[in-house]
């Protein structure tokens, strides 16, 4: 048994939080193994609770658009979310729920050990970027230990919002160019200053 599907069998089995009783499916993750890019999402909506799979919904239509527009299918890429069992009425993560899940979300990270971590929304940015805002730093890039992290809006909240479409739209046309010229990114130093890393570059 791979390793992925061992872990999609422990997080199947996660009670941690009081959502996993409410929850039709858990929704761990997927994508390819060795994938060079993963994406980040915020949580499971209702379709992708039914089907136990992320991203399947409205959003997850038009991320797959985003990534038709770079010539990826979402099998060559992986695809998960901070957390993997869906809130009720699709309220925000909370805290709590965030911490109990990010367990499940690092071990992925360990396993695929992907190249480029793109965030989508302020969620999964809140944990590769603290402290910074998406109007801010969406279409930049830090790298860190050989990973570039990539901030993007949320698919969903670009469908609703022209501006926000624009901004998402052309942030994912920037992805293959980040991905060729990895090796010549330089990496940022630590930060002492509130433990935050703070140089940030524009693509
Ligand atoms: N929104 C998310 O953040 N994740 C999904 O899987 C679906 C919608």
């Amino acid at each position: 048994m791979s390793a992925l599907t061992e872990l999609y069998q422990q997080i199947a089995l996660c009670q941690k939080c009081d959502i996993a009783r409410l929850r039709t499916k858990a929704v761990p993750g997927e994508g390819a193994e060795n994938a060079d890019i993963m994406f980040i999402g915020e949580a499971p909506g209702w379709h992708e609770d039914q089907q136990g799979r992320p991203f399947v919904g409205q959003a997850g239509q038009y991320l797959d658009r985003l990534l038709a527009s770079i010539n990826l299918k979402r099998q060559q890429v992986y695809i998960a979310n901070v957390i993997k069992c869906r809130p009720p009425d699709n309220r925000d993560p909370l805290p709590t729920e965030i911490q109990n899940c990010c367990q499940w979300l690092d071990s992925q990270i360990e396993i695929i050990k992907p190249n480029m971590i793109v965030t989508l929304g302020r969620y999964s940015m809140a944990r590769y970027f603290a402290g910074k805002s998406i109007s801010k730093i969406h279409g930049t890039a830090q790298k860190r230990d050989g990973v570039i992290y990539y901030a993007m809006y949320h698919p969903a909240a670009a469908l609703h919002q022209q501006s926000l479409k624009q901004a998402i739209e052309a942030d994912m046309l920037k992805i293959p160019r980040l991905l060729t010229e990895n090796k010549n990114i330089q990496e940022v130093k630590p930060s002492t200053e509130g433990g935050q890393q703070l140089n940030m570059f524009e693509v």
